[in-house]
Order: structure tokens, then sequence, then C-alpha cells
């Protein structure tokens, strides 16, 4: 992409409504627009992060055999009756009424949606497992959107559903989403720490949430500071082994940790003193499993091998998907922006010419941008006109992992500067070296 035919509204001065670095740092990096509280449009660098976000989600949702599909927004009012969540819902859910006067509602969550899809499509356990997923946008009213998009109103989330014949295989879907989460988050170069936690208003006994410690975190969170030296890494795990799986859960878990809602004053005590950890965290993620809450009161039943009919046990496992780019920043900026993660960022690296309009310079810098491409990488050109300091803070602001600086002077000695924005380091290299360098 060239920048001067980019659209890139980035800010000069600091928003006043953005109280968190993450906040501020997409309206200046225009990432985003608030069009009222909570809602927000996805200005083309914001929206490119987020597809890459949810295309990480996809392959690690993919990768342990669960499947996507597409429920709509707007649901009926109908399912949640029948569930009995429709009154116990309250306030953060969006009514809306049609013409024809019937009751509809904006998809806070989806369990009675796919438990509705499930039993009108699955009659035997020789179906099962299923696990069904979607990245779909929700509504909440939350009562204090803030924060740009890590509490807004209009969210994206990814949520999946398991059906299960027994318990015990159920549990094994839990501990499978525990696992894909791990690495899901990895890859998008964040800590996010599973913490026991309270089911709300989803239902169900066994449930963890995943912290990504930071300040500005609205949970608050008790840990063995042990658990931050905990590493998924690139292990190969077969998601139908129970056992793998389930060492996983027990690696990650059996350390103290848990938030405001579960902690215990008496077991964190337990906890040798020197590891015992009061910090703040971003919830970016929850798993359930909730039994037969909603196949009992949806009658969603399977034939069992004994030919008897029994409610499935289900669970369901979201990741906020839209929160996560604020997540990522809390976690990785420093005062002139946002550092992005390789994984994650929106391109690969930018080209800043120092001289635009000279021939030699610009022939570079296309030079360049052309071996880029052909790698398959995805560079930032900016070959606007205008002083070198403008430009750099922009490529600091928008947190690309490299830049690479060509102007006359380097040239004539054969040579682009490289600057790893993570640890602000220049290297000059020869074009191809540089290119070597990033791909
Ligand atoms: P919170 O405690 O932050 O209100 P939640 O526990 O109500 O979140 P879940 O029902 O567990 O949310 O939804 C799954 C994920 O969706 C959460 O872990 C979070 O990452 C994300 N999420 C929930 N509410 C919002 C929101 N208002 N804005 C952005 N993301 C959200
Ligand atoms: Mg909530
Ligand atoms: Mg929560
Ligand atoms: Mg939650």
């Amino acid at each position: 992409m060239r920048l001067s035919r980019y659209f890139l509204p980035v800010l000069k001065e600091n928003p006043a409504e953005a109280q968190i670095v993450s906040h501020r740092l997409m309206l200046r990096a225009g990432m985003i627009k608030q069009s009222s509280a909570g809602i927000y449009s996805w200005l083309p660098l914001g929206y490119k992060v987020l597809r890459k976000i949810e295309e990480i989600v996809h392959q690690e949702q993919e990768r342990v055999g669960h499947i996507p599909m597409l429920m709509p927004t707007l649901q009926s009012a109908d399912l949640w009756k029948e569930s009995g969540r429709y009154d116990a819902y309250g306030p953060e859910m969006l009514r809306i009424r049609d013409r024809q006067d019937r009751d509809m509602l904006y998809g806070p969550t989806n369990e009675e949606m796919i438990t509705d899809i499930f039993r009108s499509h699955v009659g035997s356990y020789k179906d099962l497992p299923l696990t069904l997923y979607h990245i779909q946008w929700k509504f909440r009213d939350e009562i204090r959107p803030r924060f740009g998009v890590m509490r807004g109103r209009e969210f994206l989330m990814k949520d999946g559903y398991n059906f299960d014949l027994t318990k015990e295989d159920a549990l094994h879907a839990y501990n499978r989403h525990l696992v894909s989460y791990l690495r899901t988050y990895e890859r998008m170069g964040l800590q996010a720490i599973p913490m026991r936690a309270d089911s709300g208003p989803i239902g169900g006994d066994d449930t963890h949430e995943f912290l990504v410690l930071a300040d500005t975190g609205e949970s608050e969170v008790f840990y063995d500071s042990e658990i931050t030296d905990l590493t998924f890494g690139n292990r190969e795990i077969d998601p139908s082994d129970h056992d793998a799986c389930r060492a996983v859960l027990d690696e990650f878990t059996s350390r103290y940790a848990r938030t405001d809602e579960t902690h215990d004053p008496e077991l964190f005590a337990k906890v040798p003193e020197e590891r015992q950890r009061t910090a703040r965290g971003i919830e970016v993620g929850q798993i359930f499993y909730f039994g037969t809450k909603y196949s009992d009161a949806m009658n969603a039943k399977v034939q069992g091998p004994d030919g008897k009919q029994v409610p499935v046990h289900m669970g369901s496992h979201g990741i906020g998907v839209s929160r996560l780019l604020g997540a990522i920043i809390e976690a990785s900026h420093d005062d002139k922006g946002i550092i992005w993660p390789e994984g994650v960022t929106p391109f690969h690296a930018g080209i800043v010419n120092l001289k635009q309009g000279d021939d030699e310079a610009d022939a570079a810098c296309e030079a360049l941008y052309n071996s880029l491409k052909a790698l398959g990488l995805d560079p930032l050109y900016d070959d606007r006109k205008g002083g070198a300091g403008m430009k750099f803070a922009t490529m600091d602001l928008i947190g690309l992992p490299w830049r690479i600086t060509v102007g006359p002077r380097g040239l004539k000695n054969g040579v682009v500067e490289l600057t790893s924005r993570r640890t602000g380091e220049s290297e000059d290299l020869p074009p191809e070296q540089a290119v070597e360098k990033i791909a």
C-alpha cells in the first residue's frame, strides 16, 4: 500500500475522551471512529488488524477440529423464552420489536440458537462429538461502555459450542479449548493466563477466564507468580487425546490464579509469600462447561448407544476478538505509539522515502516495495511529500515491526537503514539484505 493513496486519518493531538493508552493510540493511529457510545467504525488500519486476529482465531479453531459457521446477529425472543433467559438476562440485552410486533433481540451470545440448530438436525450419539463456532458481532447494552473497543456495546466475539454424549467427553472439549486458546493468544504475542472464574448468566460450575495482565484491566486478579513462567510454545497436542489435553489443563491451572469473583484469601495465603501477586487483568476469553442446562431446558437430546434418549452435555467458549486489539496494545506500546507483535501487524514493514521526488530514492523505494511484495509480504510505503520527522512519527505511531529508511546519502554508499520498532536498533544494510531480514 502507498500511504499517499491510503486512508490513514492519524490525529496529532491526544483525544480528550480516551482514558487508557490503547484507546488513545487506536484513535490517534486512525484505526477506529466512534459512531455512538460503545459502537465503532473500523477504519482501514483497524480493520486490517481485526481481520488478522480473526484469521488466527479461525486457524486455531480449525486446527483442533472445531467447525466454522455463521449465525445471525438478530434473534427471535422465542428461543430465549424457552431457555428462561429472556427475563433473566436483564437490561444488557437490546430488545427490538419488528413491524409484525414480534419480539426480537440483538444477540449477546448464542447458546439458545445453537441448541435449536443442534436439536433440529442431530438425533444420534454417532454424530458426536461436535463443536461448532462462529465469529460474529454481539450487542450488550453495557451500563458503562468505555476504553474504546475494550468494552464496547457492539463487539466481535468468537463463540463456540460443544455437544457431547457424556460429561467426560464434554470436559475433554473444555480442556481442548483451553489448549487451543493458549496457542491462539501466544500467536498474538500475548500471555493470557487461565484463571478460575465465576460463570455469571451463562451458568455452570467449570469455568476459566483468560486474563492479560495490565494495569488498566478491569478485573482484579490474584496469582502465584510461577504461573507467568509457563508458555505453551510450539507443542503439538493431538486434539483427540484426552490425557494430553488434560495434562495441559493441569499444568496451566494447578497454581493459584483467580479473579476477584472467586478469590479465596485462605487458599491464597498458602502460596509462598514471595510468590503472591495481586494485579489487574483484561479478560480476553472464557470457557465454560455447563452440562445439560440448555439441553434440558430446550429438549436437545440424542439417542444413546443403548437406544435411550439422553440430553447432550454442552459447553460454550468465547474469545473477545475486538477487545483483543485493545489488550494487545495495552501489552505492547511505548510513548511513541503501538508496537505490533509480528503475528497481527497490519503491514509487515514501512518504507520511508526521505526525499520523495528524487529519482534515485524513488527508484530504490519502488524496488524495495516490489521485492517485499514478491515475497508475499505487505509493505506500507510512505511516498508522501513531507519531512522525515512527520514520516517517522507516523511509522512509530502505527507500530510496524520494521522501518526501512531510504535517502540519497545512504544510497550513495549502497545502503538503506533498517530499524526495529521494538528495540529501536538501526543498521545500515544493502537493500537486498534488509529485505532478507524482514522476510
Ligand atoms: P466482561 O466481564 O468483561 O463483561 P463477560 O464475562 O461478560 O466480559 P463473556 O460472556 O465471557 O464476557 O464473553 C466472552 C468474551 O467476549 C469476553 O471474555 C471478552 O473478551 C469479550 N467481551 C465481553 N463483553 C465485551 C464488551 N462489552 N466489549 C468487548 N468485548 C467483550
Ligand atoms: Mg459482561
Ligand atoms: Mg467476565
Ligand atoms: Mg466472561
